[in-house]
């Protein structure tokens, strides 16, 4: 499998190189190349595990495949608080695909599990020796899950920037009392676009290059691929569960509904389409900051608006990295690409050709949520269905109903869970009109309205040491990150 940057074809590299280094060189992503379509009566009826050891040994056949499967085993273990890993639940008019029993509870889990082992295995097969230093921005939810999957991994050391005021009070807890000693973490005065613009820049970053020079940098971000292949493992779970309850039959089609934010989990769902899933839509939902429900409705990308602080932080993005790669899947041109990218660079603004617009539309579709609606279908399934759902989850759901409002489609659809209401408690009970301020007095009435214990991981949070306070403006980051590469790579 060869993995090309998606700015320029020419540039072509192993599975192991493009895990180590997150992204190309040139800022290009690596997007892998492929016609391959898995056989679906040998996967129907493996667990979690063997599915993934099956999908992921395809995507990265040059690593240590013995090591591979082990590690898989490892990273889907008890750490999850449900045998399944990724249950599927029934509402009345779909399917719930729960993606949070992992240690952090969010669906960042299920990658992050295994991206540390990934990145250890390649280094083996490279035979590299620098340490690798992991620099991660965040909107909340994947900075914990990687902070957690990297803490005390030898060779590495993790570094984690987030929006100040862009997160849940859990997400903030959850990574500020994180322990390892090589870990850090950071609030930047800006939005998720800016914590990500300054990755971006550390990687290319003459100061870096120089002061850090025994270092390699990579990301645990979705820009990694080796973050994105695990996701697409359960996209065929979720579908096997249907073939196994019943539900539909081998080779029929189903749709995925996915909250979408830097578009790497539904990157994924294309991604085992491509590879030889039955899907039939994959439909692509956001919150307030709808940039990609234009994108998908008109073939304009358009950042020049206001950015919007919601309840479903984890998707407050207006700038989605992972699209890229989906323009590059989509047309095989990287030339076309790049000076798309170049357009977004300069003018925060692109439109596609006719061409890849039909492609795109060939896929997908998109809807949005707004605050209100989000609210009120938080409501409505707890009430309807008895089960209580994030806000992220929540405007997924509200988005397959406006689609199916729309489409009249009939089609079984899974919309992707990617959160536990216990994370975003204070926010999940304004939608019942409870006004409770404190977090941890939200999660415990949140507790007791679903009958259901607070996840331990969460529970617990009070009383830990909170270790990370520092925040600073935009313009003092890249000094506080070349800082803190050296301290906590040296431990
Ligand atoms: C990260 C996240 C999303 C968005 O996923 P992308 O891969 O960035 O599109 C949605 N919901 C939750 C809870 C998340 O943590």
């Amino acid at each position: 499998m060869e993995y090309v940057s998606s700015i320029d074809s020419n540039k072509k590299v192993d599975a192991a190189q493009a895990i180590i280094d997150g992204l190309s060189p040139d800022g290009g992503l690596y997007t892998p190349l492929f016609e391959h379509r898995f056989d679906l009566d040998q996967l129907k009826d493996l667990s979690y595990q063997d599915l993934s050891y099956a999908i992921i040994r395809y995507f990265f056949a040059d690593l240590d495949l013995n090591q591979l499967e082990k590690d898989i085993r490892d990273a889907y273990d008890e750490k999850f608080d449900d045998p399944d890993i990724v249950p599927l639940a029934k509402l009345n008019d779909s399917y719930l695909l729960e993606l949070f029993h992992g240690p952090t509870y969010a669906f960042k889990d299920l990658a992050l599990s295994l991206l540390p082992k990934l990145l250890l295995n390649a280094y083996r097969v490279k035979d590299y020796h620098k340490d690798i230093a992991i620099l991660t921005a965040t909107s909340g939810d994947t900075g914990k899950a990687a902070l957690e999957s990297f803490k005390d991994v030898k060779h590495t050391s993790i570094t984690v920037l987030y929006p100040e005021d862009g997160v849940s009070p859990i997400q903030k807890k959850q990574m500020a009392t994180s322990k390892g000693d090589n870990v850090y973490v950071l609030a930047i005065k800006g939005n998720f676009d800016d914590c990500q613009r300054l990755v971006k820049q550390a990687y290319v970053s003459d100061r870096i290059k120089s002061e850090c020079a025994d270092l390699i940098l990579s990301s645990a971000n979705s820009i990694n691929i080796g973050r994105l292949i695990p996701q697409i493992v359960y996209y065929y779970k979720a579908y096997f569960d249907l073939v196994r309850n019943k539900t539909i039959r081998l080779h029929d089609k189903v749709n995925f509904v996915v909250p979408t934010g830097n578009f790497g989990d539904i990157l994924a769902g294309y991604l085992a389409k491509k590879s030889g899933l039955p899907v039939n839509r994959l439909i692509c939902a956001s919150n307030t900051n709808n940039v990609l429900t234009d994108f998908i409705n008109t073939g304009i990308y358009d950042a020049n608006r206001d950015f919007y602080t919601t309840i479903s932080p984890s998707m407050d993005i207006l700038v989605s990295s992972n699209l890229e790669r989906l323009l590059y899947l989509l047309c095989e041109d990287s030339g076309y690409v790049k000076q798309l990218m170049d357009e977004l660079k300069k003018n925060k603004r692109y439109e596609v050709d006719e061409n890849l617009f039909k492609m795109i539309r060939e896929n997908f579709d998109a809807y949005y949520a707004d605050e209100e609606q989000c609210l009120g279908t938080i409501k409505e399934t707890f009430e309807k269905d008895g089960i209580m759902i994030d806000p992220h989850t929540s405007v997924a759901l509200n988005a397959y109903r406006q689609y199916k409002a729309y489409t009249d489609d009939e089609t079984i659809s899974v919309v992707l869970s990617t959160a536990s209401p216990f994370k975003f408690g204070k926010d999940v009970l304004k939608a019942f009109g409870i006004n409770e301020q404190d977090p941890m007095m939200a999660m415990k009435i949140l507790s007791e309205m679903c009958h259901k214990d607070i996840p331990h991981n969460l529970a617990v949070l009070d009383e830990m040491e909170v270790r990370f306070k520092e925040s600073v403006e935009i313009d003092e980051g890249m000094n506080m990150i070349i800082e803190h590469l050296k301290e906590v790579t040296n431990v």
